[in-house]
């Protein structure tokens, strides 16, 4: 499987507008690598976009996406979704307003998420039944599994309480990639689907040390119910026996740089940390 993700970033981009701090000044001077853009990845074997964060047209035309026949959202919060509208910015025929019939995009969503999908909306009303009507987007729903291609994919709830968040499986000829960007605290490591994965795609959670301010998480904040820390990450990983673990949703708030992270990744060799328009080949 090949895999680039197009946003390496968390729910704040770097630079974070505005936010003079040394993380942000050097993104704002360097570029890419230094800069993160919103989390979203694209499997080429299926053209297949996962999540479409606010910059997704940026990221599409800079990683030279020139087709997306799929499109995934791993749950519904706005640095996933923002940028759903890329559907109508790729399909659109001018002329009539309908789709080109060969850009039309496969909308394939659990269940679950398709039903809270409708309340995004514009002042028109949801944006999936305007999508539809149009032709931009047909939907694929499903309950737990789906295959596109040579691709199967298993869609694994989070219960985050007020929504679920999914984690998805990507298998491909015995090749197997975790994906779990955002929200997937309570990790459902008892599931056989996600362990000995040959990449696991995951967010490092909270680093306890070095963050801005020179603030320390206490042991009852808040985003401890949320988010594992680092530590807690690593420790996962080995557990479920994860070949190679690639780290995104990189978030401003951790005060860290691409190369602070290149140094972190030196002390394991399984870890790496993703950049803007990093690619990979998944294999055994
Ligand atoms: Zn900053
Ligand atoms: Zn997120």
């Amino acid at each position: 499987m090949e895999l680039t993700i197009l946003g390496s970033g968390g729910c704040m981009v770097i630079p974070k507008p505005c936010c003079q701090c040394r993380v942000c000044q050097e993104a704002r001077l360097k570029g890419v690598p230094y800069e993160r853009t919103g989390p979203a990845a694209f499997i080429h074997d299926e053209n297949l976009l996962i999540d479409t964060p606010a910059e997704i047209a940026i990221q599409l035309n800079r990683c030279k996406v020139q087709q997306v026949n799929y499109l995934i959202f791993s749950h519904l919060d706005p640095d996933h979704v923002e940028g759903f509208r890329i559907v109508e910015q790729i399909a659109l025929d001018f002329r009539s307003w309908k789709a080109y019939l060969e850009k039309k995009i496969r909308l394939i969503i659990p269940e679950y998420l398709y039903d809270r999908l409708k309340k995004i909306q514009s002042a028109y009303g949801p944006l999936i039944d305007y999508y539809e009507a149009q032709g931009f987007v047909e939907t694929r729903s499903f309950k737990s599994g789906i295959r596109i291609g040579d691709i199967d994919i298993t869609a694994i709830g989070v219960d985050r309480g007020s929504q679920i968040a999914f984690i998805y499986v990507f298998e491909k000829q015995g090749v197997r990639m975790v994906y779990a960007p955002c929200d997937i605290k309570p990790f459902p490591e008892h599931r056989s689907e996600v362990k000995n994965a040959d990449l696991l795609v995951i967010q490092p959670g909270i680093f306890e040390a070095g963050l801005k301010h020179g603030f320390v998480y206490p042991g009852h904040h808040i985003s401890r119910t949320t988010l594992y820390t680092f530590e807690e990450t690593l420790e996962l990983s080995y557990r479920i026996g994860s070949k190679r673990v690639l780290f995104i949703h990189l978030e401003e708030y951790w005060n860290r740089s691409h190369d602070q992270y290149l140094r972190i990744a030196k002390d394991d060799a399984r870890i790496n940390f993703a950049h803007d328009g990093y690619h990979t080949h998944i294999t055994k």
